[in-house]
């Protein structure tokens, strides 16, 4: 017997009751009740995957929950804020339980690791389509912005740039003999939620690295009204990736594929020392607008542009 809409929900969403001490009422009624401390400012943020425009159709649907969610929670990390709480809007073909079980999993797994509860929805049938909206905490006034990069503070970058690029190759057929950095990243992006909170009070203006380095800087470079210079040599690029880039090329993936999910940022020379360990400066704010990179002894100019979906 195919499974109704209510005990869909129940079997695989409605697992347990909130534990964040925010979130008063969960799923089950009409809307969900959260309480937010008076001193804090609500983060909220929504991101879609449709089949085939984001997602292979035979992808795994662990690896689906997994990543649906992360790339929530990786605008929250943008913004320097702390997640408690998401609902899910669920649009499916048809009822599948096997592949239900397998997408719960990995996106109530995310979630505990978190702390963030599910706490509501919307499951319909038609087209998968796959809908989260996050939402998060962070202390009035200090959250995060694009808008706050000035000349002369430092450009970093959390993690390595390019391996999920890598891993959409090696799906698309490039052969590679060390796969598996590439293709985890690529289907299990970590959300840099706790990166995030620690750039609070450090960070003039930080991103989330979902089009690629050259597409995102570019939105600080926009909304602060600033250019900026990067050096290749300073890029944090697995050895897969300078292979690839070395075999094909193609200098400019590890710039511009998506789904990296790290965060770039921006910080004044005053805060440079007190930043988390493990991000790498990758270039300089300068006043000239536009974005360039130094390579090989030549001044590039890089693109600022990512994926549109209606171009
Ligand atoms: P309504 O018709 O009042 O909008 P629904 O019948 O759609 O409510 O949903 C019933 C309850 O289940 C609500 O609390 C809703 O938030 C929750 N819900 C529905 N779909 C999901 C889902 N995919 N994941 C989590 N909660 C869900
Ligand atoms: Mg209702």
């Amino acid at each position: 017997m195919v499974l109704a809409e209510f005990d869909l929900i129940r079997r695989y969403f409605a697992i347990h009751a909130p534990q964040h001490p925010f979130n008063q009422l969960g799923i089950g009624d009409d809307c969900a009740l959260l309480n937010v401390p008076a001193d804090c400012q609500l983060a909220v943020t929504t991101d879609t995957m449709v089949e085939n425009v984001h997602f292979f159709a035979d992808a795994d649907p662990e690896s689906l929950g997994h990543k649906l969610l992360a790339v929530n929670l990786s605008d929250l990390a943008a913004m320097g804020a702390e997640p408690f709480a998401v609902t899910l809007a669920l649009t499916l073909p048809k009822v599948n339980e096997s592949w239900l079980q397998a997408f719960s999993k990995g996106f109530m797994a995310l979630a505990r690791q978190h702390g963030v509860d599910l706490i509501g929805g919307d499951t319909t049938s038609g087209p998968l389509t796959l809908t989260v909206q996050a939402m998060g905490v962070v202390p009035r006034g200090r959250a995060l912005l694009r808008s706050g990069a000035n000349v002369g503070d430092s450009i970093y970058v959390s993690g390595q740039l390019g391996n999920a690029g890598l891993g959409l190759k090696i799906k698309q057929g490039y052969v590679c003999n060390t796969p598996d950095q590439a293709l985890n990243a690529f289907d299990r992006p970590q959300p840099r939620i706790a990166e995030g909170l620690a750039l609070r009070g450090i960070a003039s203006a930080c991103v989330d690295i979902s089009d690629g380095l050259a597409a995102d800087l570019g939105h600080i470079l926009e909304r602060s009204n600033v250019g900026a210079c990067l050096q290749w040599d300073s890029l944090p690029l697995s050895a897969e990736v300078l292979d690839y880039v070395e075999q094909s090329g193609d200098w400019r993936m590890p710039l511009t594929a998506g789904d990296d999910y790290e965060l770039c940022f921006a910080v004044p020379a005053d805060f440079v020392g007190q930043l988390p360990i493990g991000s790498r400066c990758v270039g300089v704010i300068e006043t000239e607008l536009g974005l360039r990179i130094e390579r090989a002894g030549r001044l590039e100019t890089l693109e600022a542009k990512g994926y549109e979906h209606f171009s």
